[in-house]
């Protein structure tokens, strides 16, 4: 998926800067983080790339198609150049930030040397000094080091993705090494946040004007961060750190819209579940990615739970007093898959009833422990797969989304439809897309409305009340 950040800044030097985000929201939170760094330095933030004197490509290797993309992105840069007539010509520096700039390092410079910049994950708050070096006459710069402490976590962003939707880090990095996934790699080990820095954090969002905050984490269940000058006095006594947190957050911040993800089966729990049913601002809302319908596959996988194991969780979230939308990931394809092992994906979904699903064909990602195996399911026979998870999923959230025709729902609006003029649009409480016709005022407002008819991946209604 691709971001940007397109809103301008004046500018105090002079200078400006873009940025393109590939990858999830923790990707975009970054760009969120460098942006406040540069509009820090004087730097001035605009919406086209022809415009900028430096250009950063914040870059994802979850997947193989984003990473393909940057180095693709940098050369229709350069091209996109060579248009220029001489006289506008001015020096451009092209950066690449994330996890292609931490795994790759080096790399890039050879791989495409127009890029004069590498940025690595933990190294955000470096961009200042990375950019004198370029300043004072160094071909290139680069710093891909991690450590234990990154002060990027303390970065907070001058702006958001959205005015009404702020991320929050709570935590940063994964200890898991599941098989396919590189982010340990990249990401480095987990480092949480104190949860008093959150929670100044989240009220600062609230007077500010934010009604929404989405906590962030690779794996937001493992939070462990300390509690150290928070009073507790008001809580129930658990001594789980996220479900202290979420409790925390829920009592004291006055945000109206709590959202987290992304949740691991291993780690969550049925006292997760609890908490978002005895607190209204908590969402009902789960990201509880499978992976996999096979437990055997799931071995492969490392991911510490089976089929089994994810149901009861599963259980535990539909037994809540609030109807909780849930939402997946899966993988398909993975070496050693067999036709069983993906029909038990296929019923795992069926039996979900995911209100969403993000479908992908394994690839293999440098570094992993799947990687050294042999990627032996075809890619025909991938493609075929993905298909047919693709469409039972469909049918799925065709039933779960027809369930809500005639319901009235709370939405947060956050600016136009796509689907044309007079439509807005905003997100539920659940996470589900709503466009409505209405006036531009609803802009930033929670508003009521009621459900009218459903398209594949979105709510249609009428409004309520403005
Ligand atoms: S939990 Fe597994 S899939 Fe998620 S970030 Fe960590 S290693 Fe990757």
């Amino acid at each position: 998926m691709l971001y940007q950040l397109n809103r301008r800044r004046t500018t105090v030097t002079g200078k400006k800067f873009y940025i393109e985000t590939y990858g999830c929201q923790m990707n975009v939170h970054d760009s969120e983080k460098a942006a406040a760094v540069l509009l820090g330095m004087g730097y001035g933030q605009v919406a086209k790339p022809e415009e900028a004197d430096l250009v950063l490509l914040n870059t994802c290797m979850v997947r193989e198609k984003p990473e393909k993309k940057v180095y693709s992105r940098v050369g229709e840069l350069k091209r996109g150049r060579r248009g220029e007539k001489k006289n506008d010509k001015k020096e451009q520096i092209i950066g690449v930030m994330g996890c292609v700039a931490q795994s790759e390092a080096q790399k890039i410079f050879r791989r495409a040397p127009e890029v004069k910049l590498v940025v690595g994950t933990h190294s955000i708050g470096k961009l200042p000094q990375l950019i004198a070096e370029l300043e004072a006459g160094f071909e290139r710069a680069i710093d891909v080091r991690q450590t234990k402490e990154p002060d990027f976590l303390e970065i907070s962003p001058a702006e958001h993705q959205t005015p009404y939707v702020a991320y929050v880090t709570i935590i940063e990095g994964c200890d898991n090494f599941c098989s396919f996934c590189i982010v340990p790699f990249t990401r480095g080990r987990e480092r949480s946040r104190p949860a008093l820095r959150i929670l100044q954090e989240v009220i600062g969002l609230r007077e500010r004007g934010y009604q929404e905050v989405q906590l962030l984490g690779q794996n937001v269940n493992s939070y462990r961060g300390s509690f150290d000058g928070v009073d507790l006095s008001l809580h129930s006594g658990t001594e789980e750190p996220f479900v202290r947190l979420l409790e925390l957050l829920a009592q004291r911040s006055g945000m109206k819209r709590i959202k987290y993800t992304t949740s691991h089966p291993r780690d969550f729990n049925a006292r997760i579940v609890e908490v978002m049913d005895e607190y209204e601002n908590l969402c009902p809302w789960v990201h509880l990615p499978a992976q996999s319908g096979s437990t055997r596959i799931l071995r492969l996988m490392r991911r510490d739970y089976s089929r089994q194991e994810y149901l009861e969780r599963i259980e535990a979230i539909k037994k809540a007093k609030r109807d909780i939308s849930i939402t997946g990931d899966m993988i398909v394809g993975y070496p050693g898959e067999t036709e069983a092992d993906f029909e038990e994906t296929l019923s795992l979904v069926r039996e979900v009833e995911y209100d969403g699903l993000y479908m992908f064909k394994y690839s293999p990602r440098p570094n992993t422990h799947a990687a050294k195996r042999k990627d032996s399911v075809p890619e025909q026979v991938k493609t075929e797969r993905l298909l047919r998870l693709q469409q039972v999923q469909a049918e799925v959230q065709r039933r779960r989304y027809e369930r809500y025709i005639g319901r009235e729902v709370e939405v947060l609006v956050e600016g136009h439809s796509a689907r044309g003029q007079g439509q807005m649009t905003g997100h539920t409480a659940c996470n589900k897309v709503v466009n409505f016709a209405a006036s531009e005022s609803v802009v930033g407002k929670l508003v009521r409305v009621r459900i009218t008819s459903t398209t594949q991946n979105s709510l249609l209604g009428e409004l309520l009340e403005g």
